[in-house]
């Protein structure tokens, strides 16, 4: 008998083994019946408000990153993104710009008052991350290094932990546990496209997930719609249809002159793209019963 009262229940128990390890059981919904906030610089993800992390795949000079800052802002993001660590297929493509990216992320910060998200590749890092972010990215291809899973759960910054490539919904939840077990419950999932068969896109975004994971956990989830299609035009539509499926917040790539890009100039949509898309998403979410405040000043 399937329990439609309860679904989290079918998934756990042992006679219906969709989930062959139940063990996520500091992220899991049912250990905790209020759903987590995480928080950063007064931003919150978490409760009715869909918030927008934008910016470039990578830092790459002052001048790119402010400009994005500040038209992102204008468009209603409310964190500011940017790679200064690029973890990329090929060891001749851009690698980024290291700490100088970190410096340049946190100037465009107080510059524009926007918090920061990076990514952290390496353990041996996280110190010189954490001197500049206010939230570290776990990326794609790390989502099980688990030593870094535990470092970055011993620290005290909230964790953006983006779903492995081909990782399944278990494995993406025993990822976070990871880092709940360390002692840092504030993190952040996200769905960021995972490979199948098809090479039109470079992954396939999962919306199946969203429902999924905000069913079995108490953790925010989001979505990067822009890895998750690889093609800017594609981006406005996955972003409604993500929060229009419960997304919490969306992770976008912008960048004012995509042509010229190190990384990811074909997914990046343009400041004006991105601020119409922003005015469409406004909608969706009102339509779900979420809010996507109008920009401040
Ligand atoms: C990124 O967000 O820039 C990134 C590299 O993402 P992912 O780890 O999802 O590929
Ligand atoms: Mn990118």
């Amino acid at each position: 008998m399937t329990n439609r009262e309860n679904p989290i229940k079918d998934f756990l128990s042992s006679d219906r083994p969709v989930l062959k390890d139940s063990s996520f059981k500091l992220v899991r919904r049912e250990e905790q019946s209020t759903r987590t906030i995480v928080e950063a610089r007064g931003v919150r993800w978490g409760g009715t408000e869909v918030v927008i992390i934008a910016g470039p795949c990578a830092v790459e000079s002052d001048a790119q990153m402010l400009e994005t800052a500040r038209a992102v802002k204008a468009g209603g993001a409310k964190v500011l993104r940017g790679g200064a660590f690029k973890p990329r297929t090929s060891p001749y493509s851009f690698q980024g710009l290291k700490e100088e990216g970190l410096k340049i992320l946190a100037r465009a910060r107080q510059t524009t008052g926007l918090p920061i998200v990076t990514e952290v590749m390496d353990a041996r890092h996280l110190d010189m991350v954490c001197r500049y972010a206010d939230i570290l990215q776990v990326g794609s291809r790390n989502m099980q290094n688990f030593t870094l899973l535990e470092e970055v759960g011993r620290s005290s910054k909230p964790v953006l932990l983006k779903r492995g490539l081909s990782a399944t919904i278990e494995e993406f939840l025993l990822a976070a546990e990871y880092i709940s077990k360390q002692g840092n419950g504030q993190i952040i999932l996200c769905e960021r496209g995972i490979r199948t068969f098809d090479t039109v896109t470079k992954y396939t975004l999962d919306l199946n997930i969203i429902p999924l994971l905000k069913q079995l956990s108490h953790l925010p989830v989001i979505v990067d719609p822009s890895h998750g299609t690889s093609h800017w035009w594609m981006v406005p539509s996955l972003a409604k249809a993500a929060v229009a499926v419960g997304a919490d917040g969306l992770m976008i790539e912008v960048h004012a002159h995509p042509e010229e890009a190190l990384s990811d100039g074909p997914q990046s949509l343009r400041p004006d793209k991105f601020g119409l898309m922003m005015e469409t998403l406004r909608a969706v979410a009102q339509a779900v019963g979420r809010e996507l405040p109008v920009p401040t000043a």
